[in-house]
């Protein structure tokens, strides 16, 4: 694994970040763990440490992720099929990166081929990329649809995300049940209102 550089998205120039050590991330852990006002010398927290940078290593996959990688292969032989593609339901796990409160929620991912088709999977991969990192929701709405728009270039491309920020209902406001909505559209989504009626109806929304 890479882990000293990510693309943060296609297009970026690669943005060299010196990581810290396992060590030294350990470390920072037990100093929150005292911010928190506890002992992270007591017995039930002294792996903790360890368990959360492991932990992060998972939550933040998607800095070791190239989205133009996992876009790459495109098939042609798609006998004509011309209409829209749509992948529903994807859930997502991210965080905000203003708090690092968890941000949960789903995506539903649409585009329109032209001659070339992806294979399905590949988008939740995508999704996963950019969720796997430190968010703000219409951030990764939009990187999920330019990256697949200049990848694979179909005509458009729709995606929404409608996510629950945990910063907003276990703090703050304390709204619990609200979930915020971001959408993006790209090429003939953007173009052809039946196109986004399509896309709303084939989600449910
Ligand atoms: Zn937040």
């Amino acid at each position: 694994m890479n882990f000293l550089n990510s693309k943060t998205e296609i297009g970026d120039k690669k943005d060299l970040v010196k990581r810290p050590s396992a060590k030294e991330a350990e470390d920072a852990v037990r100093i929150l763990l005292r911010w928190a006002g506890d002992d992270p010398t007591r017995e039930g927290l002294i792996d903790t440490p360890a368990r959360v940078v492991r932990a992060y290593n998972e939550w933040f996959a998607g800095y070791n992720q190239d989205p133009t990688e996992i876009l790459e292969r495109t098939f042609e032989e798609v006998a004509g099929y011309s209409e829209m593609v749509t992948l529903k339901d994807i859930r997502f796990e991210s965080f905000c990166e203003h708090h690092l409160a968890p941000i949960i929620g789903i995506v539903h991912v649409s585009y329109i081929p032209d001659a070339r088709v992806i294979g399905i999977s590949k988008i939740a991969r995508l999704v996963d990329t950019f969720s796997k990192r430190l968010q703000v929701q219409e951030k990764m709405t939009s990187q999920i649809a330019n990256a697949l728009q200049s990848s694979l270039k179909p005509l458009g491309t729709a995606v929404f995300v409608e996510g629950e920020h945990h910063c907003m209902c276990t703090r703050g406001v304390h709204k619990v049940n609200s979930t915020m909505v971001s959408t993006t559209f790209t090429g003939d989504f953007l173009k052809k209102q039946n196109l986004k009626d399509e896309f709303y109806r084939i989600i449910n929304k």
